[in-house]
């Protein structure tokens, strides 16, 4: 099978090898489609892997083969990833005490789905209704991320809610907070390609930080209080300081972006407001259910997401175009088999 490895700092080269096998307890897949993550995109141009590794995490795809243990999956069923099994009263991901994105995040322990076929546990799977497309399946890891930081936002019915970074994370954000009952859903981001795409998507009002003084905006619009919750989803130089600035006396601040350069940060401006900050980082294993049931029920939009849509061939020309400042791209998403 074709399949994208990752070579060194910058460089996924498309090469043969031999078609995985599925263990006693896999599924063995044919992948449909795999999304870009903004993740993906640090991990090859930091370099924080070894070469070989073939990356992807956000798939769908059919099943071709399965286990002599697997029971929950037959061939031709489709497919697209899950957090796996539900323990009631300990639904967290098993991370070490000392847990860092930036030295733990990015290894990965199993070939991804930048790949014609790939093996997965069948319990870190689940079926994908017939109301859902395998396109909008692999979607369904960036949403499950946004879905987490919305749930643990304490965000209450009517509030007032800026969205910093119109990416994929972004504009599912913009969604689940309009969802989950805010009143006023403004978006930022300095491309205008991605803030046509936030309107289209219900966006009360959108603004590009470099033409307008964002926090001066927002205050204004919001009685002079500020908002009451901010999403910081663009890890951008400026974006935590404004994100702190804009919320009202004791509002809040969702950090999910990783920003892998210092950033601005002047707490003089904000600390006097006693403002909230939260970071969030991946998912509970059974938000995954709920973006299923979101996307099944057609409460979320993927289609005006989607810039583009490539071969695998493509991959190492996507992954420049994706990281070139200034570029129109939202989500690539990759079609494995052609
Ligand atoms: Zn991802």
């Amino acid at each position: 099978m074709k399949a994208a490895i990752f070579k060194e700092k910058n460089l996924l080269v498309v090469e043969d090898i031999p078609d995985p096998k599925p263990k006693d307890d896999e599924i063995l897949m044919k992948v449909s489609y795999c999304a870009i993550c903004g993740s993906d995109l640090h991990r090859y141009c930091y370099g924080m892997m070894s070469g070989g590794t073939i990356m992807g995490h956000e798939y769908s795809g059919v099943v071709v083969d399965v286990g002599k243990n697997v029971k929950a999956f037959k061939v031709g069923d489709r497919g697209t990833r899950c957090g796996g099994k539900i323990t009631p009263g300990r639904d967290f991901p098993n991370f070490p005490p000392r847990y860092s994105a930036k030295e733990r995040g990015f290894l990965s322990s199993k070939p991804g789905a930048y790949a014609q076929y790939m093996t997965a546990a069948a319990e870190m799977m689940m079926k994908i209704p017939e109301e859902i497309t395998d396109l909008e399946a692999s979607l369904i890891e960036p949403l499950t991320v946004a879905v987490h930081m919305v749930r643990i936002s304490n965000i209450r019915l009517g509030d007032k809610t800026v969205v910093l970074g119109a990416g994929p994370i972004g504009l599912f954000a913009q969604q689940c907070a309009s969802l989950a009952g805010a009143s006023k859903v403004y978006v930022s981001d300095i491309n205008p390609t991605r803030l046509k795409v936030a309107l289209k998507l219900g966006a009360h009002q959108v603004f590009d930080p470099t033409k307008v003084d964002l926090v001066k905006e927002i205050v204004a619009l919001t009685d002079g209080l500020g908002a009451d919750l901010a999403f910081e989803c663009a890890g951008a130089k400026p974006t935590l300081q404004q994100a702190l600035e804009l919320v009202k006396m004791g509002g809040r601040v969702m950090v999910v972006s990783l920003a892998w350069e210092q950033v601005d940060c002047l707490p003089v401006e904000w600390v006097g407001r006693e403002v909230e900050m939260k970071a969030c980082y991946g998912h509970l294993n059974s938000e995954w259910l709920i973006s299923l049931a979101l996307m099944q029920e057609k409460k979320i939009q993927t289609k005006p997401m989607i810039s583009k849509i490539i071969g695998l061939s493509e991959i190492q020309e996507a992954f420049q175009e994706l990281l070139r400042p200034g570029n129109d791209l939202i989500q690539v998403v990759v079609q494995c088999n052609e």
